[in-house]
């Protein structure tokens, strides 16, 4: 069985591909086979994420019926696979939505979970695309237009009976003025099940052409990403536990209550 997860949001740039990538090595690493789709067809941008915007099958070859969808997935060193999209504006002119069930049927079967990478809006290549997922995650920031603007994305997907996972609020900062948790919460209606932080861990990641819980796995972001996948697949966080309790065994030490 394969889980199609879309990862949603109603703004753009809130952090979709971030989550998809991470999420995606997260739920590697705790042993599941998991693949990222690029399901933004018309401004993709996963291949750009791990620094391979070129490669040589795209998902656009397998829409237009020349390849099936194994010719277009390939491996990260994480061991995450990936199925990216063409960047290029000649793809963008020739798209046609009319092969997605043959997509998505030669993808059943092929990972344990498929994370769907979305476009922000809800244009008809978003919609058509969100209708093959079996559950979407909602990526938000912690401000009021990122929040109302992930309404409608919400209300589309019940409308396909799509089951809402829950919303992860990225980038947060910490500071006043952010919308909290409980206010995100009490307005989309649906639970917030990860809290990333806003980090500059991201930015040197993507420079690095690298996914974060790869290239930075102790970072914040990457441990927060790491309890999300956890609690996607109904595990606990043994590294974050584990951690804390590592710390206050040397800090126990270290005031000599322990030895
Ligand atoms: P989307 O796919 O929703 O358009 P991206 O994942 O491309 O959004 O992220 C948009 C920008 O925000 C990128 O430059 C990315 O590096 C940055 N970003 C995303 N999440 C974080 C974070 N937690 N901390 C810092 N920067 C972030
Ligand atoms: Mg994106």
């Amino acid at each position: 069985m394969t889980r199609f997860i879309a990862v949603v949001s109603g703004k753009g740039g809130v952090g979709k591909t971030t989550t998809s990538i991470n999420l995606g090595v997260a739920l590697k690493s705790l042993g599941k086979d998991c693949a990222v789709l690029d399901g933004n067809l018309t401004t993709p941008d996963v291949g750009l994420h791990l620094g391979v915007p070129n490669l040589p099958v795209t998902l656009h070859d397998v829409l237009e019926g020349r390849k099936s969808v194994i010719n277009a997935t390939y491996s990260h060193a994480s061991g995450l696979k990936i199925i990216p999209a063409d960047i290029s504006f000649k793809a963008l002119k020739k798209l046609s939505l009319k092969n997605l069930n043959n997509l998505f049927k030669g993808l059943k079967g092929t990972s344990e979970i498929v994370i769907i990478d979305c476009g922000a809006g809800l244009s008809k290549d978003v919609q058509s695309i969100m209708k093959f997922a079996d559950e979407i995650l909602i990526v938000t920031n912690p401000e009021l237009t990122a929040v109302t603007n992930a309404l409608k994305t919400i209300k589309i997907a019940e409308e396909n009976n799509i089951t809402t996972l829950g919303i992860i609020l990225n980038r947060v900062k910490g500071i006043k003025g952010e919308l909290s948790i409980k206010n995100v919460e009490a307005m989309i209606g649906h639970p917030v099940i990860g809290t990333i932080p806003e980090t500059d861990d991201v930015r040197r990641s993507f420079n690095a052409k690298h996914p974060l819980v790869y290239y930075y796995p102790k970072s914040k972001a990457s441990i927060a990403f790491k309890k999300l996948a956890s609690g996607l697949i109904g595990e606990n966080h043994e590294e974050d536990i584990e951690e804390k309790v590592g710390l206050f065994k040397s800090i126990l030490l270290k005031i000599g209550l322990r030895k």
